[in-house]
Order: structure tokens, then sequence, then C-alpha cells
């Protein structure tokens, strides 16, 4: 397990000027933890598996060496180098929004190069050829989702026989998602002499397999919890029926500059929307019954804070990106406790203090406890002023939805976390 500490510089990673200037330009001023222990090891050549939570900066850290390491191989061979329908990186990817994401972060990072790295990315709901068209004359590095890749494969717009460095983000998310036959599929694809990244957030037994067949003697890394963790999560007993009186008021009284809300159908998105409108609150819906391009459009919006409130379901709980989200509210609980991690982990992204919100009613309490346990987290319940449980809660009730699962570590963690858990917070993401 590799635990170097982090540098104080992108430079002292031997990462070229083009990279630099641009890291200087978007003003990331020091490697995250997990760039500091990935980018080193990348540019070795050497195969790893990375733990890393979403928010920790990981993009990069795959992206900077693969870039660099593409850009100085290009530069010593043939500047024509390899025709035809060939990728050298490839990127896999679980969600059609992720591989947009990722593709415009390598993009941006690749400025500098003035166009001598080609990026694409492809990934299904929108229409093949143009992504067809893209890929003509070759690609240095695709970023895709596996159905479409396999379909684009069928019609021989692209070969993987040339791939040099492969990239399985959110591992685990892509087999719970239920593509591991595509998957096997296209890794049978790839020559058998390749550079091999895989991240993951969680490690089921079905990454574990997939990490003994496909890495050779990789480098493990494993980050600290702590480090990426900057979200403070409380958690309010609620009546039961109202859940969406609290939410408006809690939206009113704080006035977050934008807020993130989970429900767990695609109706309760648009039930919820209109019952906040109700209430004076006007919110968009996310989810996957819409189409691509609203659902782009939306996101768009979302992240450029065009949109306020945003309703959605778990497709946007995934790796999405939104520069200094200030909350993130859980009305439904997630079903799976990693989901729970996954969500929160919108909020708090590189290093801003994010707030995570779960509002349970008596139906949830003994399912937010399962939530802690698996997570191992220990959460004061709360209550929202105005909004306190009635008797119909009884004593018994209470008693189940106490905290049950120890928080791991020392008291001192467990004081630092509530030293963040006051209501500074509040104001701080006001
Ligand atoms: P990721 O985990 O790759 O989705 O990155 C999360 C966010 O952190 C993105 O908005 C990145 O632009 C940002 N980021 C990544 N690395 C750094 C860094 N070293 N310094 C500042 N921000 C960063």
């Amino acid at each position: 397990m590799t635990t170097a500490k982090t540098p104080a510089s992108f430079s002292e990673l031997a990462l070229i000027q083009p990279l630099l200037a641009r890291l200087t330009e978007l003003e990331y001023h020091q490697p995250t933890p997990i760039q500091a222990q990935v980018i080193p090891s990348v540019l070795a050549g050497r195969d790893l598996i990375a733990g890393a939570n979403t928010g920790s900066g990981k993009t990069a850290a795959f992206a900077l060496p693969m870039l660099q390491d593409l850009f100085t191989q290009k530069n010593k061979e043939n500047p024509k180098g390899s025709q035809g329908n060939y990728v050298t990186g490839l990127i896999l990817v679980p969600t059609r929004e992720l591989a947009k994401q990722v593709a415009d972060s390598v993009k941006s990072y690749a400025v500098h190069f003035n166009g001598a790295i080609k990026t694409v990315a492809v990934f299904g709901g929108v229409s093949a050829n143009t992504q067809m068209l893209a890929l003509r004359g070759g690609t240095d590095i695709l970023v895709a989702t596996p159905g479409r890749l396999l379909d684009l494969m069928s019609s021989n717009a692209i070969k993987l026989d040339k791939v040099k460095t492969l990239v399985l983000d959110e591992a685990d998310r892509m087999l719970s998602l239920g593509f591991t036959e595509e998957l096997s599929e296209l890794l049978g694809q790839l020559p058998k002499q390749k550079q091999t990244l895989l991240f993951s957030a969680t490690f089921p037994e079905q990454v574990q397999t997939l990490t003994q067949e496909l890495l050779n003697d990789p480098v493990e890394i494993q980050l600290q919890s702590d480090d990426a963790s900057t979200v403070v999560q409380r958690v309010f007993n609620v009546n039961k029926g109202e859940k969406t009186a609290v939410l408006a008021h809690l939206i009113k009284q704080h006035q977050w500059r934008q807020a993130l809300v989970f429900v767990n159908a695609k109706n309760s998105c648009e039930h919820l929307a209109d019952k906040l409108y109700k209430r004076g609150i006007e919110a968009e819906v996310f989810h996957g019954d819409k189409g691509q391009g609203y659902r782009t459009r939306i996101l768009e919006a979302f992240k450029s804070g065009e949109i306020d409130v945003l309703i959605a379901t778990d497709i946007a709980a995934r790796g999405l990106d939104i520069e200094k989200l200030p909350v993130v509210i859980n009305f439904d609980l997630p079903r799976s406790p990693s989901d729970y991690m996954h969500r929160i982990g919108r909020s708090g992204r590189a290093g801003e203090v994010g707030l995570a919100l779960s509002l349970i009613d008596y139906e949830d309490f003994h399912h937010f406890k399962v939530i802690e346990k698996k997570n191992k987290i220990r959460l004061e319940r709360e209550q929202v002023e105005g909004f306190e449980l009635d008797e119909t809660i009884t004593q018994e009730m209470l008693e189940a939805n106490k905290p049950m699962a120890k928080p791991e570590g020392t008291g001192k963690k467990k004081r630092k976390k509530k030293g963040l858990g006051n209501a500074d917070v509040w104001l701080r993401n006001s």
C-alpha cells in the first residue's frame, strides 16, 4: 500500500510544462492526495488499483500522466503516427454524463498541446453517426460507456488492438449497473500488453475478480477516508407526511445558492417539483426517463448556476462534478448504503466544505441505522424548529432510531466531526 506524502507542487511530480501551465491557469495549486500517489506510478508505467472517493481529483490523477505519455510518445514517433480507427488510451465509465464530463476535463488539461492529442467521448442516447465521424483517422483518448463502444466496434468504427492504457473509472458502479457481460466482451478485444488503471470507491467481490484477471503486479492506493471527507452530515427526524414542508422551509430559511435533492423514483421527481412550486420554490428534475438532450441541458444549467434546486434520482449520484455545490438533501434515503456516500459526495468537492442533510420519518428510522452502520458513521438525530416530532412517534420508535454503529477511530476524530457539525455550517453554505 502506498502512503506517499502529498508533494507541495505538481512540478515535483515531473509533469511537463504544457500541463503545468494549464494547472496554474486552472488554479490547481497543489496535487490532491490521490494525484500525488497515482501520477508517479502511472508515469512509471505501473498498473494500479485505487480506492478513490468521488471529488478527490481522480480524473486529473489518471488524465495528466496519460496525456503526458501520449504527447511525448507522439513527439518521438512519426508525427503522423498510426492511421485508421485506432485508440491509444481508453477510459471506460458507467454513465453518459460522466463520459462527457471526463472527456471535457481531459480536453481542458490538454489545451497547451495545441490539438496534438485528440480526445473523443462516445455514449448512448445520442446519434452514433456524429461519433463515428469524430473517430475517423484515429483517437488518442477515447472516453466511452461500454454499450455504445461495443456498438461502434461492431460497425467497424473503432478497433481496440492499439490500446496502450486502459482506465476503468467507477469500476464498482459499472458492474452494479449490469455491465459485466459488456465489460468482459470489451476486455477480450484489448491487447494483452497494456497498462491498466482501475478506480473504484468500493471493492465488492466482482471488482476483486476483475482486479485479479486484469492487473499485473498493481500498485495499490487507498486514501484515508478523512483525506476526502469535507462533507458535514446531518440527519433530521421528520413527521410522516411533513417532508415537503420541512424541505421548503429549509430551502427558504437558508437561502442556499443551490441544492441537489435526491428522491428514489422518476415520478417522485416531478411530484416533488410540483409540490415545491405550490410553496413558491422552482425546481427542475433530472432522471432516466428524460431524453439525453434534456439531461445534458439541465446539467449544464445546474452547473452554471442557472438552476437553484435540482431534484434527481440516483443517476445523478455518481461522479458528477458540480462546482461548489453547497448542499445535498436526501428527501428519500438511497436503498444502498454505498449510494448514500456517492450522493453526499456531490457536495464538498475538492476541499470545499459541503453539507449533506437527510430527512427521515419513522419508516426510514431502521434503514438509516443500516446506512450508518455500513458506512461507519454515527449522526445525532436532530429536529427542525417548528416541525418537532408529534405524539404519534412513541418512545419505542425513538429508541429504534438511536444510532447503533460506533464510529471508527478515536475520540479525536469524533470531536473533529462534531466541531464541523455546528450552526456555522449553515452560514458557510448559505
Ligand atoms: P474529480 O474527483 O476528478 O471529479 O475532481 C473533483 C473536482 O476537483 C473537479 O472540479 C476538479 O476540477 C477539481 N480538482 C481536481 N484536482 C484539483 C487540484 N489539484 N486542485 C484544485 N482542484 C482540483
